[in-house]
C-alpha cells in the first residue's frame, strides 16, 4: 500500500497528527493508499507559502509561464498511461475513458499556455481627448481550487490551467476520495519546473476544504462538487466578499424527436447517461422522447444497454466500472429502490451486478420510464448510471419538461431538422446545447451551469476574466488646472 505526502510550499509532507484517510479502490473495495488528514495550521501554511510566491510569479514573463505550463503538457503526454491507470485505481472510471480525458488534461495546458503571453488590455478612447486610458488583466492572487473525485485530474485542469496562465498561485484541495492522481500529478508540477509555493496540494476530507477557503489570504474560490457543498461554501465565502466559480450537479435534459436519426440518439442516450457509469454532471441523465417513436427507443434502448460490459475498468475492453465509492452506491441504489416505490417503470437493470466476479460497487445500467415527471428520479440528480425516460408530445411540452428542473447544466437536442433544433436550443435553460451529439468535450468551448449548476465559466479564453481583475489606469496628458469641487466628467 502506498503512503502519500502532500506538497506544501515545495516540500512533501504527511500531517504532523501523524493521521491518513484510506484510499479505496472502488474494483475491489480494497485500501490501495493513504493520504495525510492535514491540520488547519498546515493548510494555513500552505496558504502562506502560495501568498509569498505570488509576486514572484505574476511578474514573471507570460512566455515564461507558457514554456512552464508546455513542459507540463509534455510530461502528461509522456506520463498520460500511468496517470490514467492511477485515476481508474482511484475512482473505479474505465481506462478507455480516463485515458482519453489525460490527454484532454494535456490539452487544456496546452490551450491556456498559447494565452499566458497574450493577456491584452485595451486602449480607450475617450470624450476628453486629452486623457490617455486603458485597461490590464491582474491576477486575484492565492486562489483556492476544489475538486470532485468524478474526473480528478479534468476537473483542475479546467481550473489550474487559467489560474497559473494568468499569474496566480494556487492551493489545491482534491476530494478524500480521489486525491492519489492530483498528488502524482504534483511531481510533474515539480518536474516540469514550477518555483516552490505556486502549485501546492492539501489533502483531508471536506473539514480541510472549509479551513481552506475561508483562509484570509485566499483570494478567490473555484469549486467544483454538489450543489449542497456550493451552498455551505458560498455562504463561508460571502463574508470575504471574495469571487467565486461554481460547476455543479445537474438533472440534464436529452431529447430525442421523431425526425432524428434514432441508431445515433440512442448511441448519443447511451453515451449521455452510461459513460463513466453516469457519474459524470453533464449526464443526460432525463431522456425526453417523443410519443410517436418512444416503443422504438425504449426497445433499443434497452437492449444496447443489457450488453453493456461491466469489468475491471483498468481492462479496456471494459465499458462500465463500478460507482466510485460506498456512499455513492448507497445513494444510487436507494434512489432506485425509492422510484420504484413511487411508481416508476424498471424497463432494465435496477440492482447491484449479480456478476459473482465483480466484488467492487457495481449497479447494472438501469432505465425508468415514467409519465411522471416530479417523481425523484426524473428530479433529482443521481449522479450514476440510471436513466429516466419521459414521453412528450410538441416542441412546446419538450420545452416545458427540459426546463423544469432546478438545473441548468446542458441540454441535448436529437434531430434532423435544423432550424428546430436551433431554436430550441436558444429556448433551452443550460449552459450546454448540443444538437445531435451528447458528452462531447471541446477546450476551446466556455462550459459551465445556470441556476442551481452553479455561475461562471471553464475551458475557452472566456475562463481568462474568471482569474483576472480588470484594472483600469487613467493618464492625464493635459496642463490645464481643474475644478477640485466638481467630478471631471469631460
Ligand atoms: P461534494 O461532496 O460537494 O465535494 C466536492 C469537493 O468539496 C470535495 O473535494 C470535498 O471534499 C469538498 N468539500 C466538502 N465539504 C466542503 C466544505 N465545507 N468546504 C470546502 N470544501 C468541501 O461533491 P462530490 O460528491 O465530490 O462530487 C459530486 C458532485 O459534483 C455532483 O453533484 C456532480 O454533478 C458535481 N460535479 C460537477 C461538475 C461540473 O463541472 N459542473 C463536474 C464534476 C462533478 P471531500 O470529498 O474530501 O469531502
Amino acid at each position: 500500500m502506498k503512503i502519500y505526502q502532500a506538497l506544501v510550499g515545495g516540500q512533501w509532507k504527511v500531517s504532523s497528527s501523524e493521521r491518513f484517510l484510506p484510499s479505496y479502490n472502488p474494483y475491489n473495495q480494497e485500501e490501495w493508499a493513504q493520504i495525510p488528514l492535514l491540520t488547519n495550521e498546515e493548510i494555513s501554511e500552505a496558504v502562506e507559502c502560495a501568498h509569498r510566491s505570488f509576486k514572484e510569479w505574476k511578474n514573471m514573463s507570460g512566455l515564461d509561464r507558457a514554456t512552464l505550463l508546455h513542459r507540463l503538457s509534455d510530461l502528461i503526454e509522456e506520463h498520460a498511461d500511468y496517470l490514467a491507470e492511477i485515476e481508474s485505481t482511484d475512482n473505479g472510471k474505465v481506462i478507455r475513458e480516463t485515458k482519453n480525458q489525460i490527454l484532454f488534461t494535456a490539452r487544456n495546458y496546452r490551450y491556456f499556455a498559447g494565452y499566458a503571453d497574450k493577456l491584452l488590455g485595451e486602449a480607450i478612447p475617450l470624450d476628453n481627448r486629452e486623457l490617455l486610458d486603458y485597461t490590464i488583466m491582474e491576477p486575484i492572487g492565492v486562489v483556492a481550487l476544489i475538486t470532485a473525485w468524478n474526473s480528478p485530474l479534468p476537473l483542475l485542469a479546467n481550473k489550474l490551467a487559467p489560474a497559473l496562465a494568468t499569474g496566480n498561485t494556487v492551493v489545491i484541495k482534491p476530494s478524500e476520495h480521489a486525491s492519489i492522481s492530483t498528488l502524482e500529478f504534483a511531481r510533474l508540477i515539480e518536474k516540469a519546473g514550477f518555483p516552490a509555493g505556486v502549485v501546492n496540494v492539501v489533502t483531508g476530507d471536506g473539514k480541510a476544504g472549509d479551513a481552506l477557503i475561508r483562509h484570509p489570504l485566499v483570494g478567490k474560490v473555484s469549486f467544483t462538487g454538489g450543489t449542497q457543498t456550493a451552498q455551505v461554501i458560498s455562504r463561508a465565502v460571502s463574508e470575504k466578499l471574495i469571487p467565486i466559480t461554481l460547476e455543479l450537479g445537474g438533472k440534464s435534459p436529452n431529447i430525442i424527436f421523431e425526425d432524428a436519426d434514432i441508431d445515433e440518439a440512442v448511441i448519443g442516450a447511451v453515451a449521455g447517461i452510461f459513460g463513466a457509469s453516469g457519474q459524470t454532471c453533464i449526464a443526460g441523465s432525463r431522456l425526453l422522447v417523443q410519443r410517436s417513436i418512444l416503443e422504438i427507443v425504449k426497445q433499443a434502448l434497452v437492449e444496447k444497454t443489457n450488453k453493456i460490459k461491466l469489468g475491471n475498468p483498468l481492462d479496456s475492453e471494459t465499458e462500465m466500472g463500478p460507482v466510485a465509492n460506498i456512499n455513492q452506491f448507497n445513494k444510487i441504489i436507494g434512489m432506485i429502490e425509492e422510484a420504484k416505490n413511487q411508481g416508476a417503470i424498471l424497463l432494465c437493470g435496477g440492482k447491484s451486478s449479480e456478476n459473482s466476479n465483480l466484488k467492487g460497487f457495481y449497479i447494472e445500467p438501469t432505465i425508468f420510464y415514467t409519465e411522471n415527471p416530479k417523481v425523484n428520479i426524473a428530479c433529482e440528480e443521481v449522479f450514476g448510471p440510471v436513466l429516466t425516460i419521459l414521453p412528450f408530445d410538441s416542441v412546446e411540452e419538450a420545452i416545458h419538461l427540459a426546463n423544469d428542473s432546478v438545473y441548468g447544466l446542458a441540454a441535448g437536442i436529437w434531430t434532423r431538422d435544423i432550424k428546430k433544433a436551433h431554436r430550441l436550443a436558444q429556448q433551452i435553460e443550460a449552459g450546454t446545447v448540443w444538437i445531435n451529439t451528447y458528452r462531447t468535450s471541446q477546450v476551446g468551448t466556455p462550459f459551465g451551469g445556470i441556476k442551481q449548476s452553479g455561475f461562471g465559466r471553464e475551458r475557452s479564453w472566456h475562463t481568462l476574466y474568471e482569474y483576472t481583475h480588470m484594472k483600469n489606469i487613467m493618464v492625464n496628458l493635459s496642463d490645464n488646472k481643474r475644478d477640485p469641487f466638481s467630478m471631471q466628467t469631460k
